[in-house]
């Protein structure tokens, strides 16, 4: 008789977004053994093109999407819990305007908004008047009535980052720069193909297969099945532009244009407002940029609402993502649902399944990964049941009194840095900023200055536990201090990581 197979893996995921990171962390904290692959850098696609925030998503009340609206609502105070250095609550003002929508109308709303999720601690709704307040701050005296409502924002590719920290310390093994170029069934498991970038592959065998693959969730399907898929999804790009601050308050502004469609303007890394989004169907998803329209559309949607307007001319930064949503056969993008649709395969003889994941939210992904255990669990009876409602992410365990608290011990420790030097650190790193810090006693001590708040020891820091190769994963993922630096500190950044590291 010949040998049982033996798997190399419980778990192969593909696809280092915030899905595949947050069904990587789930699943070894259940006690099963977990690879995950990327073939280019951690939250390198959709999952750092969104618009960064925690939110139940207003407007999907319109589309009576309220089991999606409730549970992101709920996931809102979970995830400021558990990772409270990168997620913070964040007001957002609606200027009323009548030829929209009657004011009873958006108060009931925001009544549902306020009780659908369980709020806690986030402040509850209220109508304010917007000329004499600091709630219209950069917008024309016309606009007078509002209402103020509370989700979060978040740094949408550090959560991706610290659900892989924390799944690589469940156990689970995370590849970068390595794809998933094949798998087939083999007696009962999965023989999975994976592809480095020099071209070399190797094989690995998995009791399960996840496909995490966003944008690309077809086309691993596609590769892994004898028959071509017949579950479609829709790429509808959304991008955004980031201009220098349009107004010195915390609020972000939620601006509804006469299409319907809803633009965010957001205080953003403190000198700078960030504008989105579009909805833009695509055929090719690759590499969405932004084009000239797009612009336009967001300078003007803003320019309606603000005293002081923006034009193509002040945009600093632009970036664009692209949704990759189950096809549910809506013909109009904005009102294609958001919700999140996994799909079960489990192949002959109920062996070797591989689950595919489509669509979602950053918001529902540790909800999203619960319900991908679940769906797998008849294959890993052993498995544990659901335990990351209440764990901190990396990062994430506040002392008594929470950031603030860690804030001030920080400051003590290390009284002779600059303040928005830690300031910062803490916004990337929470209670892991020490490990950056060393015996720092002086910022001098931290190695090469790059700019802003970058300094060598958080590069070394970055390469040597986060995964960071390129200039860009340390830029534009791992921090957002391309923002802040000229292209000569960039390439500085760039000549560091090849000369210390061979990384181009
Ligand atoms: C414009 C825009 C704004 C948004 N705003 C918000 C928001 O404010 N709040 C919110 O909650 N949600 C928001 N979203 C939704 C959210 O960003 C996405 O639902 C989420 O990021 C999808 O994550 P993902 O892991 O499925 O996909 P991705 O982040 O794209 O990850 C998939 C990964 O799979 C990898 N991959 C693909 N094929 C392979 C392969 N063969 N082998 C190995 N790896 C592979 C890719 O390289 C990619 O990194 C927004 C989306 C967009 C586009």
């Amino acid at each position: 008789m010949p040998a049982p197979e033996v798997s190399d893996y419980d778990l192969a995921i593909a696809g280092g977004g915030i899905n595949g990171t947050g069904i990587a962390r789930d699943a070894a904290g259940r006690g099963l053994k977990v690879l995950l692959v990327e073939k280019d850098d951690l939250a390198s696609h959709t999952s750092s093109g969104s618009t960064k925030l925690i939110h139940g998503g207003l407007r999907y009340l319109e589309y009576y999407e309220f089991r999606l609206v409730s549970e992101a609502l709920a996931e809102r105070e979970i995830l400021l819990r558990a990772a409270p250095h990168i997620i913070a609550p964040l007001q957002f003002v609606l200027p009323h305007e009548p030829h929209l929508r009657p004011a009873w109308m958006i108060r009931a709303g925001l009544f549902l908004y306020d009780h659908l999720g369980g709020r806690k601690t986030l402040p509850s709704s209220i109508g304010v008047h917007l000329g004499r307040s600091k709630w219209g701050a950069g917008l024309k005296a016309k606009f007078d009535k509002g209402f103020v409502y509370s989700d979060a924002k978040v740094d949408d590719a550090r959560l991706v980052v610290v659900n892989a920290l924390a799944a690589r310390e469940q156990g689970a093994e995370i590849r970068t720069r390595t794809r998933l170029v094949g798998a087939r069934r083999d007696r009962g498991l999965w023989r999975v193909t994976l592809g480095r970038s020099a071209g070399a592959t190797e094989e690995v065998r998995a009791r399960a297969l996840v496909n995490a693959a966003g944008p690309w969730v077809k086309q691993v399907l596609d590769e892994v099945s004898a028959a071509p898929a017949k579950a479609a999804v829709r790429h509808v790009k959304g991008s955004h532009i980031v201009v220098p601050r349009v107004h010195p308050e915390d609020h972000a502004y939620i601006l509804q244009n006469s299409d319907n469609r809803i633009v965010f303007v957001i205080p953003y890394e403190s000198d700078f407002s960030l504008i989105g989004t579009t909805d833009i169907p695509v055929d090719d998803f690759e590499a969405p940029v932004i084009s000239r329209g797009e612009i336009d559309y967001l300078c003007e949607i803003a320019n309606a609402y603000l005293a002081r307007p923006i034009g193509a001319g002040e945009v600093v930064w632009t970036y664009s993502g692209v949704r990759p949503l189950y096809d549910d056969g809506t013909a109009d993008p904005s009102a294609v649902t958001r919700d999140y649709v996994l799909k079960l395969d489990t192949g002959e003889g109920s062996q070797a399944p591989l689950l595919s994941v489509f669509g979602g939210k950053i918001t529902t992904y540790r909800r999203l990964a619960e319900s991908a255990l679940s769906e797998l669990k008849p294959f890993f009876p052993q498995m544990k049941g659901d335990w990351t409602r209440a764990e901190p992410l990396p990062g994430g365990d506040m002392p008594r009194g929470g950031l603030v608290a860690f804030e001030r011990d920080l400051a003590g420790r290390y009284p002779a840095l600059p303040v928005a030097l830690r300031a910062a650190l803490v916004r990337r790193h929470g209670t892991r900023t020490p490990r950056i810090l060393g015996e720092a006693k002086m910022a001098g001590d931290l190695g090469t200055f790059f700019g802003h708040t970058l300094y060598a020891a958080e590069i070394d820091y970055l390469v040597a536990h986060e995964w960071a190769r390129s200039a860009d994963d340390v830029l534009w993922r791992r921090t957002k201090c391309g923002l802040h630096l000229t292209v000569g500190q960039r390439n500085a950044v760039a000549a560091y990581l090849r000369e210390q590291y061979g990384h181009e």
